[in-house]
């Protein structure tokens, strides 16, 4: 069996198409374009290419971008004024604050004080409680990305058996509990995880977003099963890899996730969904 690649970037993109048309309609109605400030800490390049994609995002949807780079050595009471202007700003729908930030800032306190109903990256722990307790409102984009992809190639999770492997507040956990949302049976994997390969093996769908290359072994994959590779690793040659070893993957799963193409796009698209729905809740 050969798989079937899943094709993130086509998906993203009509995802993308269909929040412009909304914008256009919300514009035609005289509302206001959304908006979306991003915040940059620092200049680690793999950070600076992911905010880039995202101010370009808004401007293909027709948000407004608000766009803030800031010094390594801004303090975090710096941070946390800017944040608290912007919730306060009545054109900022939603609030980005890139990850991750510098040593000497506390991530959890400084995305803590981001305005629940403008946390569009859905880390806040009022938007993930909203998620454990089967209300949702803002879901964190990764994983609502990763629940619209299944949805675009008629994946159904209910009653089936997926096995998460990562463990992290911003993917595998907020992760696990989409996919139980959905109906699925979960079991989240992580560093202590004593027998990988079985779990693996027995799953129907397996996420990976560990951040190691090659982690997970072809083999391990049961055939049929379906593959959603969140891992971006880049290698000595410069090019993107994904956790899963992809070559031997791709010949027992039915479909899998390329990286890079898959998740990662999907991740811009859940942002904007976000963004366009925070805007609605502020109308
Ligand atoms: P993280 O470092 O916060 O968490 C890694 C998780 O992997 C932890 O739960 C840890 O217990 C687990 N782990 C580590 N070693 C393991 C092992 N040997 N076996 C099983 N589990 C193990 O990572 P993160 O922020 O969730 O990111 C994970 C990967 O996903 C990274 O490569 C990151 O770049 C990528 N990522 C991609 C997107 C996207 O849009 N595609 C978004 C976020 C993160």
């Amino acid at each position: 069996m050969t798989a079937t690649l899943i094709n993130g970037k086509a998906v993203s993109e009509q995802c993308l198409q269909e929040v412009a048309k909304q914008v256009g309609e919300r514009v035609a109605k005289g509302l206001r374009a959304p908006g979306l400030a991003v915040v940059l800490v620092g200049d680690d390049p793999a950070s600076a290419v992911y905010v880039r994609n995202k101010n370009a995002a808004c401007e293909k949807v027709g948000f407004r971008s608000f766009s803030y780079t800031l010094p390594a050595d801004t303090s975090e009471e710096e941070l946390l004024n800017l944040i608290d202007e912007l919730n306060h700003h009545a054109e900022v729908d939603g609030i980005l604050i890139q990850l991750p930030l510098p040593a000497h800032m506390d991530s959890q306190h400084i995305l803590e004080r981001i305005r629940p109903d403008k946390d569009v990256d859905g880390f806040h722990p009022y938007n993930v409680g909203r998620l454990a307790v089967r209300m949702p409102l803002l879901r964190p984009c990764t994983p609502k990305g990763i629940m619209m992809l299944l949805n675009a190639y008629d994946v159904s999770v209910r009653g089936k058996k997926v096995v998460i492997v990562g463990a992290s507040n911003i993917v595998g956990r907020p992760l696990a509990l989409e996919m139980m949302l959905s109906g699925a049976t979960v079991t989240v994997c992580h560093r202590f995880t004593e027998n990988l390969p079985a779990e693996i093996a027995a799953a129907d769908i397996v996420a990976v977003a560990v951040g190691k290359a090659g982690l997970v072994k072809g083999e391990w994959i049961k055939e049929g099963a379906i593959v959603i590779d969140v891992g971006i690793n880049r290698l000595a040659d410069g090019s993107l890899c994904g956790d899963v070893e992809f070559e031997t993957a791709k010949e027992r799963a039915l479909m899998i996730t390329p990286v890079p193409g898959g998740v990662g796009p999907m991740t811009i698209a859940g942002l904007m969904e976000n963004t366009l729905q925070a805007a609605r809740h502020h109308d």
